[in-house]
């Protein structure tokens, strides 16, 4: 049975396709109960998705993904229960949301370097007055013919060595946790499995973040393959972290993995719901 606990997942507010309230119902109509909203640093669309959930009598849980740079990495942190009233939070995702554009106007001029123009423009036109991302460049890519496929476009564009890849300054690991949690929230390390970390740094990060205040990983996650659950299972019961799972969906057929076809965590870890009212009757 795929669980009915998803907590990751995105809307037109970042990168996704639905817009929050066509999300919830969808979330819905694929049997999830308890869904959490987590846009990239973007929290504008949780009022509107909370009322939909409650109106479909679905729990909801306000959440976030934020880009942080650690090690000269970019790593994703979603921040679940977060307070989206919580005035530095918001406002250093308004810093966050100002850099995302200065750096697709670089994106811009360096697809430009190779012979492809108006990058930029293409982009926001798919963006649609949301944040900018890799993912609306890929979408101008391919509807311009330039590439074939959003698979293709992160294999030969838009990613470090590659034509449009711009080196980005994130906020700091702990700043970002620091803020998660003085918002009243819990802190999530997303797809650990997809960093290419050595076994070393990832028990760095782990070690780090725990430190930080961090609570918990994604152990399932569309990142994820099977193997990478029972991997991640064991780390977060090595560092004392709980386990999170999420689709990460992002709209039908351009995700990794569909919303309501998640498998349940594995057995013996720790689930990151463990002490919330919303999730009472899933454990
Ligand atoms: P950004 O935060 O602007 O760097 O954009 C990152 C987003 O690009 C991710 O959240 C994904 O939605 C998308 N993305 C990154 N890598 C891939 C990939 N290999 N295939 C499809 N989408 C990707
Ligand atoms: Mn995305
Ligand atoms: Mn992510
Ligand atoms: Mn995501």
């Amino acid at each position: 049975m795929p669980a009915t606990i998803d907590l990751h997942c995105h809307s037109t507010i970042s990168d996704g396709l639905y817009p929050p309230e066509e999300l919830v119902a969808y979330a819905h109509k694929q049997g999830i109960k308890v869904l959490a909203l987590t846009d990239h640093d973007d929290m504008g669309g949780l009022a509107v998705a909370r009322k939909a959930a409650e109106q479909l009598g679905m729990q909801f849980i306000n959440g976030v993904e934020i880009s942080v740079t650690w090690k000269k990495r970019t790593l994703h942190i979603v921040g679940l229960k977060v307070d989206p009233t919580y005035a530095p939070l918001k406002n250093a995702l308004d810093a966050v949301r100002q850099g995302r554009i200065d750096r697709a106007k670089l994106m811009g001029d360096e697809l430009a370097k190779v012979g492809i123009e108006g990058a930029f423009e293409g982009a926001q036109k798919f963006a649609d007055g949301s944040i900018i991302t890799r993912s609306h460049f890929a979408r101008f890519l391919v509807d311009a013919g330039h590439v074939k496929s959003i698979k293709k476009v992160f294999k030969k564009f838009l990613v470090k060595g590659k034509p449009g890849f711009v080196d980005h300054q994130w906020m700091s690991l702990e700043e970002c946790v620091t803020l998660i949690k003085d918002s009243g929230g819990m802190a999530v390390i997303a797809h650990p499995g997809r960093y290419d970390l050595g076994r070393i740094n990832m028990h760095l990060l782990m070690h780090a973040f725990r430190n930080y205040g961090g609570d918990a990983i994604e152990v399932v996650t569309g990142s994820h393959n099977p193997p990478q659950y029972q991997q991640f299972a064991t780390i977060a019961h090595r560092f004392s972290l709980k386990a999170s799972l999420g689709s990460d969906f992002h709209g039908p057929g351009i995700s990794y993995m569909e919303m309501g076809c998640v498998p349940e965590l594995p057995a013996g870890c720790v689930p990151v719901w463990q002490d919330w009212e919303e999730a009472k009757h899933l454990n």
